[in-house]
């Protein structure tokens, strides 16, 4: 609890504490006999508690009508009861205000909590960083740690800071950060990232950003600020109580004026007191604070739940969008396929096999591309960087360098006919990269990628769970590309794109569909953020550590597998079938209530049990969305 919601919790008892004394003295018999009988008294004494429990929201109201924005919670209640106070219902009047703060306390309360909950749920804010100093380790703030200090992470401690090992070997927990418990192993030369946990051995860690910049800063800055980005339902919550108000107020103006005047009109004692008193309760009855804030927080729940399982969710917006979600487009390298290459062949070479591989691995030697990275395991040897000038990198063709003073090219069949290279094509199935040296054909090498194990069912359950239409996007070839899908279940494909024609496509899709259903495209983040950012939610995989993608994406699944989109999509229904529950459910009990109301047989006590209640179930129903089983 914070320091304000401690200040109204004493207000709570203390005013608790002055009606039950009040209500003693004052009764008739047990009581004061002076006080029993004069409602002057009373009316001073019951002001005592009523100014000790609302004189904030009576300021809060009065200030709303200065500035001219008179229909909220704080008018609702103020009205309800002064009005409750001059009819001479002194006790409720209190209780009114006593309940509604009660309510406003455990709301915040919940909220807080639950703001809180989802930076300690996944609980990877490093404490502190270890340097070595002159004697000994010495624990530093993690902000003051430069790039390239060398960092020690001892077995059970967080890695802090990204980074590269520079000595020990360890098996690191990255489930805070991913969901996944399955423990990884790294050694020297290994990238980290900060927010794993050491299980093992002592690491020395070489950082390669500042914290600021790490892996946990960045996460935990995107959950945070998460909150800002509405969703449509949370919009219509506001312009829903924008008329709601208004309307409920007016009504109650003619809940008590209207019933007595028809009722003198036919010569019937008007009653205006009995009247009055019902418009009262509708008015307490009819404050929307369970819809106004079990909505939001069920978002902020199902984002935080989502973020235990290592699915990142930037807004609310994004949730909602997901879970309509009925087109996926995929893209195929490093999403659907592992990404890592194996050279299956090379032909039509005149240089030695080794001696291409070796000019290919260097000409490579600066990319991230999956492909790139596999040419340099493929060769296996060291690569010496001194030897590479002038690379140039052609997205969805291929890389050009001079590896020695000759000029290497390397790409697929659109890079050989941008560069006017005649080209042998293979008879095999695979990814083929031709490579022409001075501008001469030098043979092609065949790689082929390995399908990832989860991707067939990750595509079964994205159908069974109501996926109209899956399609993957691919720059690779024809044949590859049908074949990946035929294995995979996935109907429709395009091959041989460009990252330009990716987006144009994409465009095409959304185009041709219905506003309603949703369009998300899943990339790895290589080269896809124009994409990524065009669809309607952009989902990011294995995006640990490359910030581009986390920059881009709506969504972001801290590891590669993907049935984590399953598990994405099913978090976001379940987020909204609580959300729409707490809707209709809250709206429904306010229908009855305020009917009820209206025909005098609810009075005021029920009306704010009725309040408090439906925001509490409400609240409690929002938490539910927090608890999401790991995979
Ligand atoms: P995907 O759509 O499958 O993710 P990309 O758009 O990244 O594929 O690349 C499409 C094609 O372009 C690859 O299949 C490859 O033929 C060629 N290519 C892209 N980058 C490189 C590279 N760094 N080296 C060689 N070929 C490349
Ligand atoms: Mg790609």
């Amino acid at each position: 609890m914070n320091k304000k919601q401690k200040k109204v919790l004493i207000r709570i008892i203390v005013s608790i504490a002055l009606l039950t004394i009040i209500a003693i003295i004052t009764s008739e018999g047990i009581g004061i006999s002076v006080l029993s009988d004069n409602r002057i008294m009373q009316l001073v004494l019951y002001l005592i508690p009523y100014f000790v429990i609302g004189y904030d929201i009576l300021k809060k109201a009065f200030k709303g009508i200065m500035n001219r924005q008179v229909f909220d919670e704080n008018f609702l209640m103020a009205v309800a009861t002064i009005g409750a106070i001059c009819l001479g219902e002194y006790r409720e009047g209190v209780a009114v205000m006593l309940f509604y703060q009660i309510g406003e306390l455990f709301q915040s309360y919940a909220v807080g909590k639950s703001r809180r909950n989802i930076s300690e749920l996944m609980d990877i804010r490093p404490d502190y960083a270890n340097i070595e100093g002159e004697d000994g380790l010495l624990q530093v703030d993690p902000d003051e740690v430069e790039i390239g200090t060398i960092i020690v992470v001892s077995p059970g401690e967080k890695v802090p800071i990204d980074g590269v090992v520079v000595e020990g070997t360890a098996s690191v927990n990255t489930s805070a950060l991913t969901g996944e418990s399955v423990p990884r192993t790294i050694s020297v030369d290994d990238e980290v990232i900060s927010g794993c946990i050491n299980m093992t051995g002592v690491l020395k860690i070489r950082t390669t950003k500042e914290f600021g910049e790490s892996t946990v800063s960045k996460i935990l800055e995107l959950v945070e600020n998460s909150s800002s980005k509405k969703s449509r339902s949370e919009n219509f919550i506001s312009r829903f109580a924008h008329y709601y108000t208004p309307a409920v107020c007016y009504s109650a103006l003619a809940l008590a004026v209207i019933p007595p005047v028809i009722r003198l009109i036919i010569g019937m004692s008007p009653e205006f007191g009995n009247w009055v008193y019902r418009a009262l309760t509708f008015l307490v009855i009819s404050c929307p604070c369970a819809l106004v804030i079990s909505i939001p927080l069920s978002f902020f729940a199902g984002i935080g739940g989502a973020s235990k399982a290592g699915v990142l969710v930037k807004g609310s917006n994004y949730l909602e969008a997901l879970a309509s979600v009925k087109h996926m487009v995929f893209d195929k390298t490093g999403t659907l396929t592992k990404g890592i290459f194996e050279v299956t062949g090379i032909h039509h070479n005149e240089l030695e096999d080794e001696k291409l591989l070796e000019l290919s691995a260097h000409a490579e030697c600066y990319s991230n591309h999956p492909i790139s990275k596999s040419i340099r395991t493929a060769y296996g040897k060291t690569i010496d960087q001194t030897r590479v000038t002038d690379v140039e990198e052609i997205s969805g063709k291929g890389v050009t360098a001079k590896v020695d003073g000759m000029e290497i090219a390397i790409g697929n069949s659109k890079l050989m006919e941008q560069m006017s290279i005649k080209y042998e094509n293979c008879h095999k199935v695979g990814t083929i990269l031709h490579v022409a040296i001075n501008g001469a054909y030098a043979g092609h090498i065949v790689i082929s990628d390995v399908l990832k194990d989860t991707s067939k069912e990750a595509i079964a359950r994205l159908h069974k769970m109501g996926v109209k239409k899956t399609i993957m996007l691919t720059g690779d070839s024809k044949n590859v590309a049908e074949y990946v899908a035929a294995e995979l279940g996935i109907m429709h494909v395009s091959s041989e794109l460009l990252p330009g024609d990716k987006v144009a496509k994409v465009e095409e899709l959304l185009d041709a569909k219905p506003e309603k259903e949703k369009l998300a495209f899943v990339g790895d983040g290589i080269n896809d953020a124009p994409v990524l950012s065009r669809a309607d939610v952009g989902i990011a995989m294995g995006a640990l550590g490359s910030d581009a993608a986390i920059e881009a994406a709506d969504i972001v699944l801290m590891d590669d597998d993907p049935l984590k989109i399953a598990k994405a999509i099913g978090i976001s229904k379940k987020c909204m079938r609580i959300v729409y529950e707490n809707i209709y459910f809250a709206i429904g009990v306010k229908l009855i209530c305020l009917l009820l109301g209206a025909l005098g047989i609810a009075n005021m006590w029920l009306a704010i049990f009725a309040d408090v209640g439906v925001m509490v179930i409400a609240v409690l129903n929002a938490i539910r969305a927090l608890m999401v089983k790991k995979i």
